[in-house]
């Protein structure tokens, strides 16, 4: 089963609830998890744990094209074809060149040159590594190299690392609402929405829940911090027959562990056991119960 953790913003609580999922699902019950850490311009996840790499890191490239100006004749067709604007040609100054940083490897100007003057090179756009988190489970992240924008095709390449052997699969998204968390819950069985009780959470959760309509994907919410804020939240989930999975009550002592990278090791009972019952409900569905 893929199970996608996401937020319509940041600060909710994602990771932790992502981390969470994955700390108790290999610990607790037993299951062959890995953890796909597919926020890769601020991977996090690892933090949690005392991980140690498990083989090398490898990068993640995109094939960008360059244009031969032996070859090249000034016709202009490739920036026609180009959806990115990703391509320049001034033919009176005889000047033919590609944005790296623009380019979407679509290989739309390969196909438009009649004359062969463009060819396509790897190159980096981040790396990814695999680590071993001590709880039998499989943590992955790829971190975005600086200056890319290409963080919905690392995204696409970080999913891929996902093993065979694994009974669950828990990406954690980017917060937000744009195409890297539709890359992100694309193939999702099911997605966990988190969200705080606050005027600022119940924005955000209103634009994610729109979204994940949109593009028919099961949700249900999880509140973090309970206690905090109003009640608002609670009327629009009944209102739109959003179901509640859980409640992680806030805790400030368990804030605090947080804050300093400790938060798996003490788990209170009441935290764990709401953990618990949000496992259940989620897996129940991958299983069609
Ligand atoms: S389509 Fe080919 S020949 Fe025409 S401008 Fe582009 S690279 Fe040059
Ligand atoms: S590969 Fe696609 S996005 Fe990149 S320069 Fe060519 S047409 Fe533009």
């Amino acid at each position: 089963m893929k199970i996608a953790v996401a937020s319509g913003k940041g600060g909710t609580g994602k990771t932790t609830v992502a981390v969470n999922l994955f700390h108790i699902l290999s610990t607790k019950h037993n299951r062959r998890v890995q953890l796909i850490d597919c926020d890769v311009e601020e991977p996090n996840a690892h933090l949690f744990f005392e991980s140690k790499q498990v083989g090398p890191e490898h990068t993640a490239t995109q094939l960008i094209p360059s244009i031969d100006n032996n070859k090249c004749t000034y016709c202009r067709k490739c920036a026609e074809w180009c959806e990115f604007n990703a391509i320049v040609v001034i033919p009176p100054a005889h000047f033919a060149e590609v944005n790296p940083s623009l380019c979407h490897s679509c290989g739309a100007c390969l196909m438009a040159c009649e004359y062969g003057a463009i060819t396509e090179h790897p190159e980096g756009i981040g790396t990814i590594r695999n680590y071993d988190p001590g709880n039998k489970g499989i943590l992955t992240e790829a971190r975005l190299k600086i200056g890319s924008a290409m963080q919905t095709l690392l995204i696409k390449k970080v999913k891929q690392q996902a093993m065979n052997d694994r009974e669950v699969i828990i990406y954690d998204a980017p917060p937000g609402t744009s195409c890297p968390v539709v890359e992100t819950v694309a193939d999702a069985d099911y997605v966990i929405l988190v969200t705080e009780p606050t005027p600022f959470g119940l924005h955000d959760l209103k634009l994610t829940v729109a979204l994940l309509r949109e593009i028919g994907k099961p949700f249900g919410v999880v509140i973090n911090k309970a206690g905090l804020g109003d009640r608002k939240m609670y009327a629009f989930l009944s209102q739109n027959q959003i179901e509640l999975l859980g409640e992680i009550p806030f805790l400030r002592s368990y804030a605090s562990l947080y804050a300093k990278g400790e938060m798996l090791r003490h788990i209170p009972d009441n935290i764990a056991g709401e953990y618990g019952v949000i496992i259940d409900k989620v897996m129940a569905k991958g299983s069609g119960r």
